[in-house]
């Protein structure tokens, strides 16, 4: 026999929400909203559980609740407490565990120890008439309160608001009610996650934690822990939006790939309500049956409540709708066309392009999906062996290439069997339609895995022509336009130029070297295969930054200046300095084992053992500061001091130093080697006045600091208000006027540091410092490297030779340091 619990539980759920009507019911991952709910709760020990809804959504709810073992009662639809005391009189129990439907994500372990420690502190005589964990996240708590309690404050209060919704009527009458908000225990306590469904981009949010959850074969209902990992796993945090081309004219390519990219990787898919792609509806059906839900394909992009990265596979956008498309938010795009690829923080190319003159970030064939099926190699007298033909000019063919292409290939191979794929089987089809060894059909799904079956396939430049081509089929392209005959070219495609598809063209193409163009792509196929929807999930959490010294997003993109695999470059348009504007790797946090570790791995020898040469340098600082300045008595602030080498030169020169350093145990080394005042601090957050006794400085230093500041303008203001006037600004940084940058800009900015967010150079910094106040009064250029010339590189020329010795003397007087050290006075 059951032992009584006293209590009840209470999930309330109406239908007719204004935001997202019919919320309760609307199928998330298989079942509806509602019944994620019900089966959470139903794991809470009590009598009785109830759905407590209002009499026009009765009859809908009714079988949801039967499966889940609910009750179901209807009260009045917007008095919410007269709702609940009316289900409260027809039973008895003493504590009620409210919940409510929106929230299919609730935490049923914390709901049974709320409830058990209510019932605690109503042991005895003390009072407790409403109790619930706060700190849980929006949309994974209930409330817990006593039966007795709500009818009597039901009783007492007119106001519309308590009686709209239930538990103001006791916690917002504490006179008379012992209501207790208790802190979560830490277990449960996420305040920055959410879990409810209020938005439509809550409802795919919660869609996508189901997916992930079901993706890690974790049974129902979920646990907290479970929910908790999903809301932190990146194909929750980072939701994307694939955005497929399904215009007529474009053909199915984009729309396949999206929805395989999809499939695999949780992905959202946006299809307008107004898409002309005849095939899209069907081509839809055939990925459902594969396991695509319907709530991945949407129909508006979801707000800034559960903002996605956009992913597009358009062919060639227009600039308006890159404009509207990257608004907010990450912007990828794959095998893109157009001239305003500025708006894209990120490039993917994938069907190798002709407009290579746009550089990409990641230009990689092996993203294209391989067929499984391949024909084995007879590819000897291929002339005499050809039976199979198949003719793809996309569904719609719009250079109306097919029935000449069928016409030279059965005049050319009476015997074989000719395949055409066309959307549209009428005429001018018919007229050939059983005529000959012709077959006309429509399009085929996974044609890909089909391929293989023909001697040749006649296509287009584009997916289909390399899956072929990977499936070991002769392939012969119809360029349909001059760009596509240079990329039939230039990739090695035996094709049919503009000429008239003729016996003789046909003979060419099929003499061709390159008609069987597998043996080009085996560098392609060694590295096989590389999942695209895993690539893309890394690139939905790439980060897009704007100037860090402007700070704001200007409204048309500013100018890439370069693209690498992980990270996008552009320049600001405002004030001119080279900034990082995406990446795709996650932030470095600054430890102990930076200096331990990080730096060993870079200059093979640790902070600590570089001290003296670093020092060295410092007296050579100092020297220039002061030739500069002519100060007396002068106080310094180094930031990012470090081990403190600096703090230690500038203080032999009789300088009153202080540092500041965001690593403990450097400030502590400072403090208790060196004997030289340091705090910790992340600058700009410091208070100097506190902390030293000093508001402003006759110097401010920092050496290789500035570049890792995100937000150097409010950087640079601080520095400003630290800095006496006619006092002076000094800091050095890597160069993007030194040999490096200027032989190779790509390679320079994909070798730069992650971490490092402005590159500057040294002659727009003057135009960079005015703003805030300074000028620059003297450029040191180091870094001298003449192994990094293209001259020595190719020579080879030895260290001491008389090439190196010209080199460095040119690096020198051309200021071509890869390092600088820049030197201004506050004005
Ligand atoms: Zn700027």
């Amino acid at each position: 026999m059951k032992i009584k619990t006293n209590r009840a539980v209470i999930v309330q759920c109406r239908l007719s929400s204004t935001r997202l009507p019919g919320k309760a019911l609307k199928e998330l991952g298989g079942k509806p909203v509602l019944a994620w709910v019900l089966s959470a709760m139903k794991k809470v020990n009590a009598d009785y559980y109830y759905l407590a809804t209002d009499q026009a959504s009765y009859e809908q709810l009714l079988p949801v609740c039967r499966q889940y073992g609910f009750e179901c009662f209807a009260g009045p639809l917007d008095d919410v407490l007269a709702r609940f005391t009316m289900l409260l009189d027809t039973i008895k129990v003493k504590t009620v565990i409210r919940a409510t439907a929106d929230n299919p994500f609730l935490f049923y372990e914390a709901a049974e120890e709320s409830a058990a420690l209510f019932e605690e502190k109503n042991k005895g005589n003390n009072k407790c008439h409403y109790l619930t964990y706060s700190g849980l996240p929006h949309g994974s708590g209930v409330e817990v309160f006593s039966a007795e309690a709500l009818k009597e404050a039901a009783g007492q209060t007119e106001d519309p608001y308590d009686h709209e919704h239930v538990g103001p009527a006791l916690y917002n009458h504490k006179d008379r009610f012992n209501c207790e908000f208790i802190p979560a225990p830490r277990r449960y306590n996420f305040p920055e996650l959410r879990t409810t469904i209020d938005t439509y981009s809550d409802f795919l949010r919660a869609f996508s934690i189901v997916n992930y959850l079901k993706s890690k074969g974790y049974e129902e209902p979920f646990t907290t822990e479970q929910i908790i990992e999903a809301c932190r796993s990146n194909s929750v945090k980072y939701p994307a939006v694939l955005v497929p081309s399904v215009v007529k004219g474009h053909g199915t390519g984009h729309l396949r790939r999206s929805l395989s990219a999809a499939l695999e990787g949780g992905f959202f898919v946006y299809i307008p309500d107004d898409k002309s792609l005849a095939e899209t509806d069907s081509i839809l059906q055939e990925y459902f049956s594969q396991g695509l839900s319907k709530n991945q394909i949407i129909n508006s992009i979801p707000d800034q409540t559960y903002l996605p990265a956009i992913i597009t596979d358009t062919f060639e956008l227009t600039e308006n709708q890159l404009f509207e498309l990257s608004k907010n938010r990450s912007f990828v795009s794959i095998d893109e066309g157009s001239r305003f690829t500025d708006y894209c923080d990120y490039l993917l190319d994938i069907i190798p392009s002709y407009k290579c003159q746009r550089p990409a970030n990641k230009s990689d064939s092996a993203f294209i999906t391989m067929p499984q099926n391949v024909r084995q190699a007879t590819e000897k007298n291929a002339e005499n062996k050809i039976e199979k033909v198949l003719i793809c000019l996309g569904g719609e063919d719009p250079a109306n290439l097919t029935i000449p292409a069928a016409k030279a290939f059965m005049q050319k191979f009476p015997q074989a069997k000719i395949t055409a794929i066309v959307s549209n089987e009428e005429s001018p089809y018919v007229d050939y339609a059983g005529g000959a060894n012709i077959e006309f059909i429509k399009p085929v799904s996974g044609l890909r895995e089909k391929l293989y079956e023909y001697d040749i396939v006649v296509t287009h430049y584009g997916l289909t022509a390399f899956e072929a081509v990977y499936a070991g089929c002769g392939v012969i392209l119809l360029p349909t336009t001059k760009l596509h005959k240079k990329l039939a070219e230039k990739y090695n495609f035996a094709f049919i130029g503009d000429k008239a598809l003729s016996s003789s063209s046909l003979d060419s193409a099929l003499s061709s070297e390159n008609l069987y163009a597998r043996k080009f792509l085996e560098n392609d196929l060694k590295d096989q295969k590389k999942s695209l929807s895993e690539f893309l999930r890394q690139l939905a959490s790439g980060k897009r930054m704007c100037c860090p010294v402007c700070g704001s997003f200007p409204d048309k993109p500013d100018p890439v200046i370069s693209r690498n695999e992980s990270r996008t470059y552009r320049r600001c348009a405002k004030c001119g300095m080279l900034y990082m504007a995406f990446s795709t790797i996650e932030d470095k946090k600054y430890q102990k084992a930076y200096f331990f570790e990080d730096y060993k791995k870079q200059y093979g020898k640790t902070y600590e053992e570089d001290f003296e040469a670093i020092k060295a340098q410092g007296l050579r600082r100092v020297s220039i500061i002061k030739s500069l300045a002519g100060l007396r008595g002068e106080s310094l602030l180094d930031i990012g001091c470090a081990y403190g080498p600096f703090l230690s030169a500038a203080a032999d020169k009789g300088i009153n130093v202080f540092g500041t350093d965001i690593a403990d145990d450097a400030v502590a080394y400072v403090q208790n080697k060196l004997k030289l005042p340091a705090v910790t601090s992340a600058f700009p957050e410091i208070d100097t006045a506190e902390e030293f006794g000093i508001a402003q400085f006759d110097i401010v230093t920092m050496w290789y600091v500035i570049e890792h500041f995100k937000d150097l303008g409010s950087v640079l203001r601080k520095v400003a208000s630290l800095v006496k006037k006619g006092g002076i600004f000094a800091f050095s940084t890597p160069s993007g006027e030194g040999i490096s940058a200027k032989s190779d800009k790509d390679h320079f900015f994909q070798i730069s540091p992650t971490d490092h967010y402005t590159i500057w150079e040294p002659g727009r910094a003057d135009a960079i410092l005015r703003p805030f106040g300074f000028k620059v009064e003297k450029i040191v250029s180091t870094g001298h490297h003449p192994e990094r010339f293209p001259e020595i590189k190719k020579s080879g020329a030895k260290p001491g030779s008389l090439k190196w010795k010209l080199t460095d003397a040119l690096s020198r007087a051309k200021k071509l340091g890869d390092t600088v050290e820049i030197y201004c006075k506050k004005i």
